[in-house]
């Protein structure tokens, strides 16, 4: 069977060294020595300033929304993880949703405007696929009407941008705050996972007050909180992950480019932000129709190859809300998008019979 993507194992004689020292220490959890070395080599590999780590992506959403005090309505994408959505539902906030760009996949900053209302407390777009959202104009709207940004940037591990000044950087460094997620599934991972990331050392701190129940000291609790740490084998995992990154991206890298040299002409491929290099979590492609993409994904079915529809359904269409705004590019890509397996293990052969069955499909 080939998955859509398989979940990358590091060197396990360097993880069972790690495991050994949690032994040693019996410190399985709550801001452990590993966590924080973690946390320090993310945030030095990634440039961001404080990178506060979670106990998953989701809660990474929560917390940012949390400490940011969102309320009423926040402005955000239909075209993206069922997470994005329901992390607002979950804290009381209505989504709004803005209609997507056809080609990049990303929030369409001129669908934004047209929707603040008073009620309106924030935007929270996402990095589709890591490939980075207009941010200096998303960031002018939100200045402009006084709302906080937050980037869900789940699948942005590495990504970078290049502003108007030349000035390349993490896009992770964008917004109020980026959350990121280290899912097992993702670019990088720590089994479960996630982390919040802001250059604000306000924010930083309250969000490191809201993981902990809002505990600051033996006998004192300054806040509400919650539930949201990482634990030491989920940080040794990171570490050992993390020792191996470029291989990783390399890999990836590869398998990405085979995909673009084959099959450039038959599908159309994401329109990737000039101002960034792509960091090749994903391999989405695009059908000609609904129809061609069902054939294709039955044929590689049938041979055991397991693509996956992300992202379908659009979540503008999604029953558990109300008076939504049909968001018609969100629906038309959802229902002809295609995400190929992309894994540093996936073998050249492998990758061959993807692209053969997928192309006698069309
Ligand atoms: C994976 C993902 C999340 C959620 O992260 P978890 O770690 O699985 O909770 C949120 N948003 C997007 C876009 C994702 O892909």
């Amino acid at each position: 069977m080939i998955p859509v993507t398989k979940s990358y194992l590091p060197n396990k004689k360097k993880y069972k060294t790690y495991v050994d020292r949690i032994y040693e220490s019996a410190w399985l959890t709550n801001n452990g020595s590993l966590l924080r070395e973690l946390e320090q080599r993310l945030a030095e590999y990634l440039g961001v300033k404080h990178l506060i780590c979670v106990a998953n992506g989701s809660l990474a959403l929560q917390l940012a929304y949390k400490a940011l005090d969102l309320k009423g309505e926040v402005i955000t994408t239909p075209f993206s993880f069922a997470a994005t959505t329901s992390t607002l539902a979950w804290e009381g906030l209505t989504p709004v949703f803005a209609d997507i760009d056809p080609n990049t996949f990303n929030l369409d900053p001129n669908n934004i405007e047209p929707l603040i209302t008073k009620d309106a407390s924030a935007i929270v777009p996402v990095h589709v696929f890591g490939n980075p959202c207009q941010v200096e104009v998303i960031q002018a709207i939100a200045d402009k009407h006084n709302l906080k940004v937050i980037y869900d940037a789940a699948h942005a591990f590495g990504t970078d941008y290049t502003d108007q000044n030349g000035h390349t950087q993490s896009v992770l460094n964008y917004g109020d705050i980026s959350t990121i997620s280290f899912h097992a599934t993702k670019l990088f991972h720590t089994i479960e996972g996630g982390a919040v990331i802001t250059n604000d050392d306000d924010i930083a701190r309250k969000v490191r007050l809201l993981i902990n129940f809002g505990i600051t000291g033996p006998t004192t609790i300054e806040s509400v909180g919650t539930n949201a740490k990482m634990n030491e084998f989920e940080a040794a995992m990171g570490l050992c992950v993390l020792d191996e990154i470029e291989t990783i991206k390399s890999e990836r890298q590869r398998i990405w480019q085979t995909y673009q040299q084959q099959l450039s002409g038959l599908v159309q491929f994401q329109q990737w932000n000039p101002k960034s290099q792509n960091n090749h979590a994903y391999a989405p492609v695009l059908f000609e129709s609904e129809a061609q993409l069902l054939q294709v994904e039955a044929k590689l079915k049938e041979n055991n190859i397991l693509a996956r529809r992300y992202f379908y359904p659009s979540l503008d269409t999604l029953d558990y809300l109300k008076n939504n705004q049909a968001c018609l590019n969100s629906r038309d890509i959802a229902s002809r998008i295609l995400c190929l397996p992309i894994y540093p293990s996936l073998l050249v052969e492998q990758q061959q019979k993807v692209i053969d069955i997928l192309k006698g499909g069309l």
